[in-house]
């Protein structure tokens, strides 16, 4: 008893200059997060991703109660309309807030929509950053089996998602092409059975493509993704190929492609290697010049394979800075009247700039793995996402999910799956629960445990956080110094949710 008393004694209430009883300042804190922008500048972001650009020091005026309903009408009245405060203490719009909410996570109600079949592991190139390449004739060895083939599209039509993409990846997929054509004519068939929509991709080198593979890609709309590093001295470098220029194949096949398909039915993917870092201009204006209508700045997958080869490791500084640069010169296109995006910051500005979230596999949470793709490889594995597969092929099978003999539960539901989900949504990990950009960002468990040895990986010395980070705030810092470029980057956001 005696003990208690103590205990009582010493628990004292602070004095009454404590408590603010000004009546104007009593409004109750929403759930929000803020960030440094600029050395002047703070952002504050609320739940649905909704944010504020503020004068330093205010985040910590609005948690202290400091912010007059009077003196500041116009702050208070942005932090009310803006769900950041409320004179309630559950705000009576807080069902409007809820429908927000549910619309930046609407991605989820599909479940998993794109499935990889990885058709064929051989392949005619030799890629310094790429594990897969295999130049063998062994189709057995190292080609999807008719029976895999039937299995994957089995489990495919499981899927719940009323629209499933098929896309075909290697190796080189074009070296099994009987077999693509084969896994499309079957899967159209039961996608019409089942009044599901089919959209169909061949990821090539196009090294191979023919015409005659073209018109059967028409006939059967089929889209064409492509690889182009940048210019001629960049790709052949990075991509090469023995006894010919992988550059002057690739931008052949672009050609052929657009004539038989139509312009926009081929898409090119560029990987950022070492080499690449010194040539930013130069690799947005070789995309510029061939007609396309942005390029996506992808850094180099910073594990498996391309970790051990020096021509691929940088460290993400010096990303950040060939970012930089790139997308200096793709907004003096912009200036220029030209329309031209980047495509990772189009992500960001879709989820920055409108109330739609962008369903990219490496940028949600929870993470797109399982719940937005999943990876068939040619030996009836089953990954959860195409680099969980890479890390495979390092004898490392943290993400393999199982087999295609496994039923659709035990894959996607399974142990497995069960393990991954408890630390795929960036809300509940450490440093990301607490960030600003939370909304922006989204977890990668199979990039954590690639680079850091766990899953769940730690924030501060994570490349993952330390790029998204920055480009967010770059891009904040570049719409709040120039009314053209928010305008360039609201017309980005916006014709991407069309
Ligand atoms: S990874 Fe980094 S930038 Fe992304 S939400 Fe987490 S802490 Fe924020």
């Amino acid at each position: 008893m005696n003990a208690v008393i103590a205990d009582r004694k010493s628990r004292k209430f602070r004095d009454i200059e404590n408590f603010d009883l000004n009546e104007s300042n009593q409004y109750f804190l929403l759930p929000f997060r803020f960030h440094r922008v600029t050395a002047d500048k703070e952002i504050i972001v609320n739940e649905v991703g909704d944010y504020l650009i503020l004068p330093n020091g205010t985040f910590e005026k609005i948690v202290k109660r400091q912010i007059n309903k009077q003196i500041d009408a116009e702050l208070y009245g942005d932090l009310i309309a803006n769900f950041f405060i409320s004179e309630e203490a559950i705000p009576p719009l807080i069902d409007v807030l809820a429908t927000r909410y549910r619309t930046k996570k609407l991605f989820l109600n599909y479940f998993t929509g794109l499935h990889i079949f990885v058709i064929s592991l051989r392949c005619e190139h030799t890629c310094h950053y790429c594990q897969v390449s295999r130049v063998t004739e062994n189709k057995d060895m190292f080609d999807m089996s008719i029976s895999n083939i039937d299995k994957g599209i089995d489990i495919m039509f499981k899927s719940p998602n009323s629209h499933l993409t098929m896309e075909f990846q290697g190796g080189e997929a074009l070296l099994a092409f009987d077999n693509i054509k084969y896994a499309v004519e079957k899967a159209e068939r039961i996608a019409n059975e089942l009044g599901k929509g089919l959209t169909k991709v061949i990821c090539t080198n196009l090294a191979i493509v023919t015409e005659e593979i073209l018109e059967y890609c028409k006939e059967h709309k089929i889209l064409i993704s492509t690889s182009l590093d940048g210019p001629q001295y960049v790709h052949d470098k990075n991509r090469h190929k023995p006894h010919a220029s992988s550059y002057e194949l690739a931008v052949k096949g672009i050609e052929l492609s657009r004539k038989v398909l139509g312009h926009d039915q081929v898409s090119a993917l560029m990987t950022t290697t070492k080499l690449s870092l010194d040539y930013p201009i130069e690799i947005v204006d070789e995309y510029f010049n061939l007609g396309f209508q942005g390029i996506f700045l992808r850094n180099i997958s910073p594990y498996g394979f391309a970790l051990k080869n020096d021509k691929s490791k940088y460290e993400t500084e010096k990303f950040l800075s060939f970012y930089k640069k790139a997308l200096d010169r793709i907004l003096e296109y912009n200036f220029n009247g030209n329309y031209f995006t980047e495509d990772l910051a189009r992500i960001f500005l879709t989820k920055i700039l409108t109330p739609f979230n962008v369903g990219f596999v490496d940028l949600q949470s929870p993470a797109g793995l399982i719940n937005g793709v999943i990876v068939f490889n040619y030996d009836g594995a089953v990954y959860a996402t195409d680099e969980s597969r890479m890390l495979a092929e390092e004898q490392d099978f943290t993400f393999k999910l199982g087999t295609l003999n496994d039923k659709y539960n035990d894959l996607f539901f399974g142990k497995k799956a069960q393990e991954i989900s408890q630390i795929w949504a960036n809300e509940g990990l450490t440093g990301c629960s607490e960030c600003a950009f939370q909304q922006y960002c989204g977890a990668d468990p199979v990039h954590n445990h690639a680079t850091q040895g766990d899953m769940y990986g730690y924030r501060p010395t994570s490349d993952f956080c330390q790029k998204n980070m920055e480009i967010i705030r770059y891009l904040i810092e570049l719409m709040e110094s120039d009314v053209r470029i928010k305008k360039i980057f609201e017309r980005w956001a916006k014709t991407a949710t069309h």
